[in-house]
């Protein structure tokens, strides 16, 4: 008999000839499938002609359906657990579970497919060697100027998710943070029908987005490149300056003032 094994499969971002022959086949062999929203699952199925039972596992019940679902597994059952698209765990619901399995002993397997965020750094032509997932970033825009601040200094390149609705104010506040010339791209629609991807310096970005609706439109990633040494160091001099400016100014003429002298962009040293 096989090992009782919990397999985390990856279903396509778009293009549903996506889905490997091995995550159909597991899909289809398994006692029963974990699916974020079974509706959607239901749906990715019935493309597919399967009718493998579904559980219904998401953010809000995870971590009590987690035993449950662990139990079956000590039973014997083998499970896989999906999201709605792309990988589980990665910005989805899905590592309360495998740490469960995994404490209980249970064998968790993966069947690698479609990530948006390797997708798009696979074709966004900035360097990959190295980068950090940041998923989303804040909704609220004080948050997510904060967060960005944090990262201003980052030398590897960054890659957000992002959807439709604050496509557009998340771009103005990366240029407003990070500088207008920060190089970056833009992946929209990957593998589906208006699929766009967009690369240049983050203000020209942000205009090309703002003066085209259907550039708004759709799932995106949103990659930056990370700080190069001299950024980084009109930062630090950026940083130095509005420090002594502070004192004898308002703090928002003392940042006007230090970004002029230094070329740092003024809100990665001072709040708005
Ligand atoms: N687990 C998924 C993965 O492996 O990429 C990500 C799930 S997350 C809830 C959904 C976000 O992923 C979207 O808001 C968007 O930022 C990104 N995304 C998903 N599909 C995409 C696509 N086809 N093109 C661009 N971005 C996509």
């Amino acid at each position: 008999m096989a090992v009782p094994t919990l397999h985390v499969v990856a279903t396509p971002i778009g293009n549903l000839s996506d889905l490997t022959p091995r995550a159909l086949e597991t899909l289809r062999t398994v006692d029963a499938i974990c699916a974020e929203d079974t509706r959607r699952t239901g749906q990715l199925l019935s493309h597919f002609g399967l009718s493998t039972p579904l559980l219904a596992l998401h953010e809000h019940n995870e971590e009590a359906i987690a035993a449950r679902i662990v139990t079956r597994l000590q039973q014997g059952q083998s499970l896989a657990l999906v999201c709605d698209a792309g990988t589980p765990l990665v910005s989805d619901p899905g590592y309360r579970l495998v740490r469960a399995a995994r404490a209980a002993g249970i064998r968790v397997s993966p069947v690698p497919g479609a990530c948006a965020a390797i997708a798009a750094l696979s074709v966004a032509g900035l360097p990959s060697d190295r980068f950090v997932f940041e998923g989303f970033l804040p909704a609220r825009p004080s948050a997510r100027r904060e967060h960005l601040r944090t990262l201003v200094s980052e030398p590897r390149t960054l890659v957000f998710y992002e959807s439709s609705h604050r496509i557009a104010e998340s771009l103005a506040d990366l240029v407003a943070v990070f500088g207008a010339q920060r190089p970056a791209a833009i992946a929209r629609e990957l593998t589906k029908l208006f699929e766009t991807v967009l690369d240049g310096q983050l203000a020209a970005l942000l205009a090309q987005v703002e003066a085209d609706e259907n550039q708004r439109k759709g799932e995106f990633v949103v990659m930056v490149q990370g700080a190069t040494a001299d950024a980084d160091a009109r930062l630090a001099e950026g940083r130095r300056v509005h420090a002594l400016l502070k004192d004898h100014l308002p703090p928002s003429t003392a940042a006007r003032l230090a970004a002029e002298i230094t070329g740092a962009p003024r809100k990665a040293l001072y709040g708005g």
